[in-house]
């Protein structure tokens, strides 16, 4: 049976059964590859003390959602509802959500995090082990299943996603974050997946102030790396990409750039640099340009590997990815921002 949308881990299928007959809001749903569709489903309801509703005030579309709407995310089927960078104003609460109320305007982060277990106790939250039912099915594709993620296949909890007018928050009480009213939707939304990316990868970075900082890919990702480095300390940036409007943006955040397309990256970064950089590859793999996408070596000590462009990084970064799920690292920061400490001091 195809629902018209996936309740999640949580759900009560009696009480969605019981809603089934209210077909009001309107979502994004996907239909298959390059077919998604804004259709009429049943509003989101409370299925448990500790969910929420909010109304959604924004959403934002990610680059990961082109892996949906390309095909290549296997376990989606047809009706989920896309969507996982969302902000809104909540309008229901379960019993057991205390720290929120009704009328709050909160960004939601795209993993749902118990709070409770292991990996949500030591601040791992992307890493929740009580949050996806279908970590098996996960954890055949990828190796260890993540947290559950909202609106991004079945096998990663199939929870619907904010595309929408309205969205179910699971466990509410845990990774809402309330939002001032001095702070507008554009300034918070990026909160709840891309900014925190672009961050991670710039901690990862474990830049020293003063460093030199190298970012691959000027996409929304690399631009907050971009800033994040300078924000922890970086003493200059120095931002690789091809498309000149992200560069100009780049320059514009504070970053001196090399067209790849146009310039050796490894001899104008040795030149620049005296040699001494450290390194961050925040590009996403781009579902458009598979053909980009190819394996390499993990090492950045590799002349070619520091010349490539930066879509070819996507192999290295899933490496990257599936060694710290290994280790049990924040998934959310490895899976689409790879940054990797390498000083290429005296190559
Ligand atoms: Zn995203
Ligand atoms: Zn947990």
């Amino acid at each position: 049976m195809v629902l018209p949308f996936q309740l999640g881990t949580l759900c009560d299928l009696a009480s969605w059964r019981g809603h089934s007959e209210e077909i009001i809001m309107r979502a994004l749903c996907w239909h298959g590859k390059g077919d998604v569709r804004v259709d009429t489903v049943p509003d989101p309801k409370i299925q448990h003390p500790r969910d929420a509703v909010i109304k959604i005030t924004a959403c934002a579309i990610c680059g990961s959602d082109l892996h949906l709407l390309d095909g290549y995310q296997p376990t989606m089927e047809s009706g989920d509802i896309l969507g996982h960078e969302n902000m809104g104003e909540v309008i229901e609460l379960g019993s057991e959500v205390t720290n929120l109320k009704i009328g709050d305007r909160v960004v939601v982060p795209f993993t749902i995090s118990c709070g409770q277990c292991w990996f949500c106790q030591k601040g791992l939250f992307s890493c929740c082990d009580r949050t996806n039912p279908n970590a098996e099915l996960a954890a055949q594709a990828m190796g260890q299943s993540p947290a559950g993620l909202f609106g991004f296949s079945h096998m990663l909890g199939g929870y619907s996603g904010g595309q929408a007018e309205y969205l179910r928050v699971p466990m509410a009480d845990v990774g809402p974050i309330k939002i001032p009213d001095s702070v507008t939707d554009e300034q918070a939304l990026f909160l709840s997946d891309i900014f925190p990316t672009g961050y991670m990868a710039a901690v990862n970075a474990q830049i020293e102030p003063g460093d030199t900082v190298a970012i691959w890919g000027c996409g929304p990702v690399g631009q907050f790396a971009i800033r994040s480095a300078l924000m922890l300390g970086a003493g200059r940036v120095i931002a690789i990409d091809e498309v000149p409007e992200r560069l100009a943006m780049a320059e514009a955040g504070g970053a001196e750039t090399i067209d790849f397309s146009k310039t050796d990256v490894y001899d104008e970064l040795m030149k620049r640099t005296e040699n001494v950089v450290r390194t961050a590859a925040s590009m996403r793999s781009d579902a458009r340009r598979p053909d980009m996408v190819r394996p390499m070596p993990c090492s950045t000590r590799s002349r070619r590997q520091l010349s490539w462009p930066p879509t070819a990084f996507t192999s290295c970064a899933r490496r990257s990815c599936a060694a710290a799920r290994r280790a049990r690292f924040p998934f959310r920061a490895s899976m689409s921002a790879w940054a990797t400490r390498s000083r290429l001091a005296r190559l």
